[in-house]
């Protein structure tokens, strides 16, 4: 019998597919005593649990070394090493002679070794902790018996529906395209990391679903809209006709939009705006481009790194760059340096913080690493012979950052010419308002800054101290919040009167209701995801700038998010314009 479930929708279209339901936590172990007698078996069962992990890992590293190349298979040797550690085998092995079942021995122990890793001060023995999890997760998995999953081993044509609790980004980059037709998690919202990646990706996805992994068994089959939020367990034939009819209605609205491709953003009454795509990986560039979009006004770089054992070096990042530069002929590319940390972390992870999106990331955790910040700061200079490459740095909240980075430009830029290296000095540099400090004194980060690019994601969060991954939160993720417009108002005034662009690269310029809320603001640029750059388009084409304006004006002395959201709606559906609600 058929049951739905409803989620946020985080990345439009219907997927139908058997599910593949990825359990890649650690599981809960309860103490358990075997007797005298059976710890020669509990013995066998261990190293046989370990055997099996092994030969597992080595499939998976095979399979990685062909689809991702050598560099992403090689975390794998790490993890196999782990398994033939005499230290932790025969820890194990001694807790087992003491009457623990070799599941709780095992637990201990890996237990104590993260513990001991995480803690550690040195880096490269603190990013193991990741491939610890991992191994503890495998490992476990065997030994209580629970249904072996491998993140990444679904194979091709599958068209599986991805169901798990929250996926991080480095397990999303892991996805294989021809075998995962969608994603539904219990957490995260439309502005959390996962949902960006996922339209990225092109892939349908609802998240937010609660208790989507212990509603299904993963044996069931289902169909998932990304555009309502919906999820419905084994659907009739008649459901799935329906479903794939939608489907087919949403590719020939697609084909309709299309024919704005070449058309400009003009507003009715005549204020052009500058339409731009943010890039997650440089692989969607081409999609990007086809969009007619402005150029590429965001790419998050640390997409690059996440789902990976070691940092991309200059070449490899010369050439991701390079490869966007050229999929743009010409048109301005906004690179934003690594914005890691947060949720974003690469395989084998950073040390954990209780807090981590106040924590040791982006600019900061870049300044700190002056190493890794100068490799892409010269990849960038490189790849910027071949366009028009702006460099943005992330998180953002003082002068001495925007300083800092300067410093480490010039240094790498010196670098470059001692080699003799051809690049480009005078690259653009702009910075992300993306907290309430950096949009109330945005006067204090003006010198030598070219452009001011406003991160909504981060700017509703860090405003309104809701996590942007949240779901439980999700309603409160209000980006008409009278603070939010404000602080966006007060960031483009700063600018005008600097003479600095500002844009717009959040998922708000992406929202129809919500960027025409941002013309209101006197926001002229925005970077939105590939997938809304024409129905972004077709809005700005139907709304004049003095409407916004006004409606914003009004929206602006609401006293709550939802009026001003209420408002804002009726004022765009005098243009026959109908949103869906812009929370979560
Ligand atoms: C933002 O915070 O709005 C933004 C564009 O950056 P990210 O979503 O990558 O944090
Ligand atoms: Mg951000």
């Amino acid at each position: 019998m058929e049951r739905r479930l409803v989620g946020i929708p985080a990345s439009p279209g219907v997927a139908v597919g058997p599910v593949h339901l990825l359990w890649w936590e650690v599981p809960e172990v309860r103490h358990r005593i075997i007797p005298d007698e059976g710890i020669p078996d509990e013995q066998t069962r261990f190293i046989g649990a370990v055997e099996r992990s092994k030969t597992r890992l080595r499939q998976v590293r095979e399979r990685v070394e062909g689809s991702a190349g050598p560099q992403e298979a090689a975390i794998f040797d790490v993890q196999l090493s782990i398994l033939e550690d005499a230290e932790l085998l025969t820890g194990v092995a001694e807790l087992i002679k003491q009457n623990l079942a070799a599941e709780k021995a095992f637990d201990i122990v890996m237990s104590d070794w993260r513990t001991r890793f995480a803690r550690h001060s040195h880096p490269m023995l603190r990013e193991r902790v990741g491939d610890l999890t991992d191994v503890h997760i495998r490992v476990l998995t065997l030994l209580l018996g629970l249904p072996d999953h491998d993140p990444i081993d679904v194979p091709k044509g599958t068209n599986a529906i991805v169901v798990t609790h929250d996926l991080t980004p480095s397990l999303t980059v892991q996805l294989d395209r021809e075998a995962i037709a969608g994603i539904a998690t219990d957490a995260g919202t439309r502005t959390s990391h996962v949902a960006i990646l996922a339209r990225s990706l092109g892939l349908p996805a609802v998240v937010g679903l609660r208790s989507v992994t212990t509603e299904l068994t993963g044996r069931e089959r289902v169909i998932i809209d990304g555009s309502t939020g919906m999820l419905a367990i084994n659907p009739s034939d008649e459901d799935i006709a329906q479903y794939e009819q939608r489907a087919r209605e949403e590719v020939a609205a697609e084909t309709e939009l299309r024919e704005l491709v070449t058309a400009d953003a003009v507003t009715t009454d005549g204020v052009a705006i500058t339409l731009r795509a943010n890039v997650d990986l440089p692989e969607d560039s081409d999609y990007a481009a086809a969009t007619g979009a402005d150029g590429v006004g965001l790419m998050r770089t640390e997409f690059l790194v996440l789902g990976r054992a070691a940092m991309p070096d200059e070449d490899e990042q010369y050439k991701a760059y390079t490869k966007v530069v050229s999929a743009f002929h010409g048109r301005p590319v906004i690179i934003r340096t690594f914005d890691i940390g947060g949720d974003k972390l690469p395989i084998g992870g950073f040390p954990a913080e209780a807090n981590p999106f106040l924590g040791w990331r982006a600019i900061r955790m870049c300044l700190d690493q002056p190493d890794m910040f100068r490799t892409q700061l010269r990849a960038l200079m490189r790849a910027a012979v071949h366009g028009d490459v702006r460099i943005l740095l992330p998180l953002v909240v003082s002068a001495e950052e925007v300083h800092g980075a300067r410093m480490l430009l010039d240094e790498a830029a010196d670098e470059l010419a001692e080699r003799g290296v051809e690049f480009r000095r005078d690259v653009p540099l702009g910075v992300m308002i993306e907290t309430p400090a950096a949009a109330i004194s945005a006067e204090t980060l003006v010198d030598g800054v070219s452009f001011f690019s406003i991160g909504t994601n981060d700017l509703v969060q860090y405003t309104l101290a809701v996590d942007r991954g949240n779901a439980n939160l999700a309603s409160r993720f209000t980006p008409t919040h009278p603070a939010v417009l404000q602080l966006i108002r007060r960031t483009v005034e700063v600018g005008h009167e600097h003479d600095i662009e500002v844009a717009v690269c959040g998922e708000m310029g992406s929202h129809p209701l919500l960027a025409f809320a941002l013309l209101g603001l006197g926001v002229r640029e925005m970077s939105v995801t590939p997938r809304s750059v024409l129905v972004v388009k077709r809005m700005i084409r139907s709304v004049s700038v003095e409407a916004a304006r006004a409606a914003v004006e009004a929206a602006l002395k609401a006293r709550t998010a939802a009026d001003a959201e209420f408002i804002l709606a009726e004022r765009i559906g005098e243009f026959g314009i109908v949103t869906r609600s812009a929370q979560g």
